[in-house]
């Protein structure tokens, strides 16, 4: 693809600005690439480019490398990006846990923390351990603050575009009073960037997964609550007011129980961590008093215990109805699948496609590749710091100005 040049519709600083903003892609995409390589690419000036370049090498971000191949004349000279000029700090909201991580400009993992949390009912709890598990990432690394670019939290909740910090009245009723963004950027002093848990997965693996070079993804996080994320022409897809893949309240079973959300035989209610691990308590009869923890479900399943087995074939079953249906609206390159429950692989694949495979149209299946997640079970939280990464590499003035460097 043609990086085209910047319209002359903006003023001189503004054209500046998006040049800026344009080689730093750029930069970043290639990971190291010659200022006359740029110049050609984009149609800049060789002054232009050298000029941007500068700038850019002086903030941090970019630096020269050594001499690349050359093309007749002397060898030109690389220009790097340079993924550990700052840091992301990534936050995953799970509804019984929270993870928080510093990942570089690349997606690496430097620092990595996670507890467990009554996120859904204890909104001021959740907001100190969040306070917590960040300072100790940045500590761990001795991060000082003006050396991170902002922090992408990821919730299990819809996010609406005009209140990102606010969370559904109707999932979380608990959090009606909170602002997550708000609380967070005033502690820390950063952007805060939040969005869905699923849409940040569907981040993650395009960026760093399965989806890796694709632009058509959807993902499906399998947890206590079910949702997914649409990545369409490499952007999240959030749809008019941010409910865009709340695959988990189709109804898959008209006559199927009462679900939080008010409606009836929701997929969640039938698949959800709650629902599965009861059934498999069930299926165990006498010796199962208490239910499985997923964990324990995915160990029985790769033992082979029939009950475990069964919840996950069932698993597989009815999130097939709900996967046809959206291969048939969608028809995505991918589905990828994350969540614990995901790790057993195959045994929940192969009921899930057997499933898919009777209700989707051939032709919307033909070309999808149906997979699991990875990325393990940071996904999300790297896929919170991917967007504030995102959105820097697209606006370059979210980066810091002056480098800050890392302290020893
Ligand atoms: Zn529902």
């Amino acid at each position: 693809m043609r990086v085209g040049t910047v319209e002359m519709t903006v003023d001189a600083a503004g054209m500046r600005a998006q040049n800026s903003s344009l080689l730093l892609n750029m930069i970043w995409r290639e990971r190291q690439i010659s200022r006359a390589e740029i110049a050609r690419r984009t149609e800049l000036s060789p002054s232009t480019v050298s000029a941007i370049v500068a700038d850019l090498e002086h903030s941090g971000l970019v630096r020269s490398i050594g001499a690349g191949v050359s093309r007749g004349g002397r060898r030109p000279t690389l220009i790097g990006f340079c993924d550990d000029a700052f840091s992301i700090v990534g936050v995953e909201l799970g509804a019984t846990h929270v993870t928080a991580v510093l990942s570089d400009l690349r997606g690496r993992v430097r620092a990595h923390r996670h507890a467990p949390q009554a996120v859904r009912d204890d909104p001021k709890g959740t907001l100190q351990k969040v306070r917590e598990l960040v300072q100790e990432c940045l500590d761990a690394e001795r991060v000082p603050k003006r050396s991170v670019v902002g922090m992408g939290v990821a919730v299990p909740s819809p996010v609406h575009p005009s209140a990102p910090g606010k969370l559904s009245p109707l999932i979380v009723p608990a959090w009606r009073d909170y602002d997550v963004q708000e609380s967070l950027k005033s502690a820390f002093g950063l952007p805060v960037f939040v969005d869905n848990d699923a849409n940040l997965g569907a981040l993650s693996e395009c960026y760093w997964g399965a989806g890796v070079g694709g632009e058509d993804l959807t993902y499906i996080k399998l947890a206590t609550g079910i949702g997914s994320g649409f990545i369409i022409h490499g952007d999240v897809y959030r749809g008019s007011g941010g409910t865009a893949g709340e695959i988990g309240h189709i109804a898959v079973d008209p006559a199927g129980p009462q679900c939080v959300c008010g409606l009836r035989g929701c997929l969640v209610t039938l698949i959800g961590s709650g629902p599965l691990v009861e059934r498999a308590r069930e299926l165990m009869g006498v010796k199962g008093r208490r239910a499985p923890t997923v964990r324990e479900l995915v160990e029985g399943a790769r033992a082979g215990e029939p009950a475990a087995r069964q919840v996950i074939d069932s698993l597989g079953h009815y999130l097939g109805i709900a996967v046809a249906g959206l291969l048939n609206l969608l028809n995505p390159a991918i589905v990828v699948l994350g969540g614990e429950i995901s790790s057993v692989g195959d045994l929940l694949l192969d009921p899930l496609r057997a499933s898919v495979r009777k209700r989707a149209l051939s032709t919307s299946m033909a070309e999808t590749r149906i997979v699991t997640s990875a990325l393990g079970d940071r996904a999300i939280a790297v896929g919170a710091a991917t967007l504030v990464l995102q959105a820097a590499l697209r606006d370059r003035s979210f980066f810091p100005l002056q480098h800050a460097g890392k302290s020893a």
